[in-house]
């Protein structure tokens, strides 16, 4: 299978990420691949950007070094009720919005606790996709997780980096994509780099998609289309969901 877009990367302004977003899109344009998503962490993890980061993307070029540009987030799943930190308006003007599980914003909680806020964040229509869902430090009911991505319309995400920081992530990562191919749920692939040279590092992740059987037509960023008809879509429904700009 062949990822055309990396839907997962971090520049300088995550605080804790080390790449300018030229170098992300020298890495995205070495990788072979047609794009790349900035995803800086949302404000709520230490050391971070402000939201005036995330409003102000529109100014970066939708071309860089020959590489397809597209504005996102991955935002923190704050509480059980699908709450993520970054304001509606600003969650409505990005190609793409992650939500994901992180220590320092969400305490991991009981397998049902952490499998509500999974499910409210996926049910929340300013979210388009988890981020890392394979996370063993955050266990969850695989298959109520994945029935609900599929139920609406949201992806899931299998991340490079998890088989390398998130120690036991193979296992729980090849259910959920054996999940996802049963249940039809849609899938992203995302090498969730913090330097510039991993971006296009999606091998791992790949060969779990693939061992699980999951079709070509649900990995989105497989094709370039079918990723930008989905973020389309979801960047109506996000701005159905956030009303007027107070700006
Ligand atoms: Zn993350
Ligand atoms: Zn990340």
């Amino acid at each position: 299978m062949n990822i055309r877009i990396d839907t997962h990367t971090h520049s300088v302004a995550s605080g804790h990420a080390f790449s300018t977003i030229d170098d992300l899109a020298r890495g995205a344009r070495a990788s072979g691949l047609d794009g790349f998503v900035l995803t800086d962490h949302g404000p709520g993890m230490p050391g971070s950007t402000h939201p005036y980061h995330f409003g102000n993307l529109r100014i970066v070029p939708e071309l860089i070094e020959g590489v397809r540009f597209l504005s996102g987030v991955e935002a923190n799943i704050m509480d059980t009720a699908g709450g993520v930190d970054l304001a509606p308006y600003l969650l409505s003007r990005l190609d793409f919005v992650l939500a994901g599980f992180h220590d320092i914003c969400f305490d991991p909680g009981s397998r049902s606790a952490n499998t509500d806020a999974m499910i409210a964040a996926l049910s929340n229509p300013l979210v388009d996709a988890i981020s890392h869902p394979g996370n063993p430090s955050f266990p969850i009911d695989n298959q109520a997780v994945v029935r609900a991505a599929a139920a609406f319309g949201k992806a899931l995400e299998i991340n490079n980096s998890s088989f390398r920081i998130r120690k036991g992530s193979e296992r729980s990562c090849a259910e959920l994509a054996s999940l996802c191919a049963r249940e039809g749920a849609s899938v992203v692939c995302g090498s969730d780099a913090h330097y510039w040279r991993d971006v296009g590092n999606l091998s791992k992740a790949v060969a779990v998609i693939e061992a699980a059987g999951i079709p070509e037509e649900q990995v989105l960023n497989a094709s370039v289309d079918r990723f930008l008809s989905f973020c389309e879509r979801r960047k109506r429904e996000r701005a159905e969901a956030a009303g007027p700009s107070p700006f």
